[in-house]
């Protein structure tokens, strides 16, 4: 069941992006299971291409499947501390 606090879904951890490294080839897009990543098409990196952001964060599972698919270490995965959200 998804933890809610105020009404908001809580997310169990935090990804983040350097996205200069990024070449826009979406494999991270497609292994969430949350859907919640997508391509910046406002954004050209330092590359010159459209990098992958974080659509909708409050989402994050933490699960790590983005930052186990990405072949250029794109991506960070911060798991929450259970105890620390109480
Ligand atoms: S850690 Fe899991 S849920 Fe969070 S963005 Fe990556 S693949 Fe999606
Ligand atoms: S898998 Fe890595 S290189 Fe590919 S779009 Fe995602 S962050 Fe960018």
């Amino acid at each position: 069941m998804d933890e809610l606090i105020g009404g908001m879904k809580m997310a169990k951890g935090r990804v983040f992006f350097d996205q200069d490294l990024c070449k826009g080839c979406s494999l991270c897009i497609s292994v969430c299971p949350t859907k919640i990543l997508a391509i910046d098409l406002e954004v050209l990196n330092a590359k010159g291409y459209h990098p992958a952001y974080v659509e909708n964060p409050d989402n994050c599972i933490a699960c790590a499947n983005c930052a186990m698919v990405c072949p250029d270490l794109v991506i960070t995965v911060e798991k929450f501390d259970k105890q620390k959200e109480v």
